[in-house]
């Protein structure tokens, strides 16, 4: 097929698709979809191999968000039943890192819920950070916090954070309808001041909330334009309680189709598969292994994923390898321009010993992993009431995921509001409560 071969070509020499061709992508075939993942297989394994790098969630502040966002479970004005609570600690920010860290995750990505931390609440995260790193320096630190104001990358990079996420989420035509409280050009503003802090950008989208292929060309092509060295591709968890709850668009194949045409037009970043990867890809999650280069290991911001014993077995059986944290991640060209743009640490191609006594150099996104990276919700995510941090009466009792009851039991079960609570399992242990993690 001229277009895949086409495509490759472009792929290996970091060369931009045209419109079209990222077009053409979205609109093959079932029939094409194993040759299209094979081309973008091969420009994946150019640039990463067969590493699967981990990252690890830990949600600080959840719910109760002034926002709108419509995918977030952690909105204003979300009925969803999410785990709510402020700050934890700084103690229990780190136990919960720590249980990722165990899990082989490289990168612990520090997310809350809001528009966007006080310099108080800044010092709150240096804190973490400098915990974190204190116990192990090489695990890469992402703030996932909102929009910044001045001088708060500066600060956040100066405690020791290596990246920043904060996901464009979708086109800038389309923006105004998933969002009324903030706008595009926050968003770019806000990856653009973690850029030029010194910090690694995180910046991706969430998929499956009713855009056009023109709109998920747009969104991807200005990601590239940006320049982040991380782009999670979220796919929607419609949670219950949200004004997305009913909005199940994708396929698994337009799933994969999505993954593909963002590594063809991105094909030398870090393309995480993130939030939604379970819902939406369902039993072809193997296959975007041969697409995205990273993963969320466990649990999302506000929802469940599949067990971290079942990501490293997936992981595994399908011929792919955790990345071990004696390997850069980044492409050489990648980490030399950030270690020039005044990045150091483990992306940067190695520690330059300045974390020491929390000095140091240093994402979000809301689609229930939040605005890092994940799309249950966005930029951040949340709920509507139930157990507060340390209610874990409440929590305890809520079923898990594999013990839904009534009518979540069935193969598939869509409420009258077209919620499928079969699929969608709120997040009850880990950070925010007093139940082990899942990593
Ligand atoms: S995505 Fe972030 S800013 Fe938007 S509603 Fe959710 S928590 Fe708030």
């Amino acid at each position: 097929m001229d277009l895949l071969n086409t495509l490759v070509d472009k792929g290996l020499r970091r060369e931009l698709p045209t419109r079209d061709e990222a077009l053409a992508v979205l609109a093959t075939s079932e029939d094409e979809l194993l040759d299209v993942v094979a081309a973008a297989g091969r420009v994946r394994r150019h640039w990463f191999g067969r590493r699967v790098k981990l990252n690890y969630l830990v949600n600080l502040k959840s719910g109760l968000c002034p926002e709108d966002c419509s995918y977030c479970s952690q909105r204003l004005g979300s009925r969803a039943e999410i785990l709510k609570y402020t700050w934890i600690k700084a103690e229990e920010a780190t136990e919960a890192a720590r249980a990722g860290v165990a899990g082989g995750a490289k990168r612990v990505c520090l997310v809350a819920s809001g528009r966007g931390p006080t310099d108080r609440d800044v010092d709150r995260v240096s804190r973490t950070i400098s915990a974190i790193k204190e116990e192990n320096a090489d695990v890469e630190v992402c703030a996932c916090l909102g929009l910044l104001s001045d001088g708060q990358a500066d600060r956040l990079r100066e405690a020791g954070a290596d990246a920043y996420n904060h996901n464009l989420n979708t086109s800038e035509a389309t923006y105004g309808d998933i969002c009324t409280t903030h706008d595009y050009a926050d968003r770019v503003s806000t990856v653009r001041q973690a850029q030029a802090a010194g910090m690694s950008a995180c910046s991706g989208l969430i998929a499956g909330m009713g855009e056009s292929d023109a709109d998920l060309v747009d969104v991807v092509f200005a990601l590239r334009e940006l320049d982040p060295d991380s782009v999670p591709v979220n796919f929607l968890i419609p949670f219950e309680g949200t004004p997305l709850e009913a909005e199940w668009n994708l396929t698994p194949s337009r799933a994969l189709r999505i993954l593909a045409m963002v590594r063809f037009v991105c094909p030398d970043v870090e393309v995480r598969l993130a939030g939604g990867r379970e819902v939406q890809l369902r039993s072809m999650q193997p296959l975007a292994l041969h697409l995205a280069n990273s993963v969320f290991l466990g649990d999302y911001l506000t929802s469940e994923g599949q067990e971290g014993r079942a990501d490293l077995e997936m992981i595994a059986d399908a011929g792919f390898e955790v990345e071990g944290s004696g390997t850069g991640t980044l492409p050489t060209h990648r980490a030399d321009a950030l270690a020039a743009a005044g990045g150091c640490g483990p992306l940067a191609g190695g520690g330059c010993g300045s974390h020491e006594e929390g000095q140091g150099c240093g994402p979000c996104g809301g689609a229930s992993a939040g605005d890092t990276g994940t799309a249950e919700a966005g930029t951040h995510t949340a709920e509507a009431g139930t157990a507060a941090a340390g209610d874990t009466g409440a929590a305890a009792a809520v079923p898990g995921r594999g013990e839904r009851t009534g009518a979540a039991a069935g193969a598939e079960s869509r409420a009258d509001n077209g919620a499928r609570a079969d699929l969608v399992s709120v997040r009850r242990r880990g950070a925010g409560t007093e139940l082990p993690p899942n990593a």
